[in-house]
């Protein structure tokens, strides 16, 4: 099934009404809305300068200060510490509140399903949270707004207070490995799941892009709700190509 017309959305929405085990999982995509550019969109950071993506390497922060110094300065004037949910992120959260969601797994950094309403407890933020700082030899973590302070007041590379290890955001890197306990988590969701939406992810990073696959074995249906196309689309029980911030909104209006 394709595309995202009325009978379609009627559909998807019968889905949702009768799953029991929903499992949610959202990408840069459903940001894109509130001003934060994805990365492999048509108008994401790594489209428009390839190069990035390879230092997006943890080994590169741990080795290099002027690496450090660079992610700090674009800490201090990321867009997300300033962005605002939008009606994606707002349907997310209702579908939860109306009992329609097991479980939301996103891979953004920037908070704003919480803003949403969205409750943490049914929540993984999977690869971390841009609002916190962790130091990389101690494990302390901080809220990054202290820390964007020091950086503000001259700190170009700050260092943790209690043993001066390297501080970063609190956000998985390439090379870095998830959090054991939230990988499980959303493992075990997607495997029990009798339906999986796939919103704003280009299903490319893994293992987070093996989830819908866990979920098409074992079972579920497959909603995608993306722009352009994914690797699992043949999969899909359903493709929804219009934009995240209608799209959406139209499912739960059609509930
Ligand atoms: P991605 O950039 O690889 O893919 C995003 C997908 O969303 C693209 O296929 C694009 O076509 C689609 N899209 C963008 N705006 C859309 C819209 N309004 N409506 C419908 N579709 C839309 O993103 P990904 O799969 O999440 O992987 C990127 C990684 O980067 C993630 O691991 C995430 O942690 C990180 N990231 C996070 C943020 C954030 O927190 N907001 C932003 C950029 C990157």
């Amino acid at each position: 099934m394709g595309q995202s017309g009325p009978d379609v959305i009627a559909e998807v929405a019968g889905w949702v009404r009768r799953a029991h085990a929903a499992v949610i999982l959202t990408g840069a995509g459903i940001s894109t809305e509130s001003g934060i550019p994805d990365f492999r969109g048509p108008q994401g950071v790594w489209t428009r300068n390839p190069g990035a993506e390879a230092k997006a390497d943890i080994s590169y922060y741990l080795s290099d200060p002027a690496v450090r110094r660079e992610a700090w300065q674009t800490r201090v004037e990321h867009p997300g510490r300033h962005a605002e949910p939008n009606a994606g992120h707002r349907a997310v959260a209702e579908l939860e509140r109306r009992g329609h969601v097991a479980l939301l797994v996103t891979q953004n950094i920037d908070g704003l399903h919480l803003d949403a309403g969205s409750s943490p407890q049914r929540t993984v933020e999977i690869h971390g949270t841009m609002r916190e700082v962790v130091c990389l030899a101690c494990g302390d973590r901080g809220p990054m707004e202290e820390t964007l302070e020091r950086v503000r007041h001259g700190e170009a590379d700050p260092a943790c207070r209690i043993c001066g290890g390297i501080l970063k955001s609190a956000t998985i890197s390439f090379g870095q490995a998830l959090v054991t306990a939230d990988l499980f988590r959303a493992q075990r969701a997607a495997e029990a799941a009798d339906l999986f939406m796939a919103v704003g992810t280009s299903l490319t990073v893994y293992p987070v892009a093996d989830l819908p696959v866990r979920a098409v074995r074992n079972g579920a249906r497959l909603v995608i709700v993306n722009a352009e196309p994914t690797p699992l689309d043949t999969h899909a029980d359903a493709v929804l190509r219009g934009p995240i911030g209608e799209v959406l909104p139209a499912l739960v209006a059609a509930l």
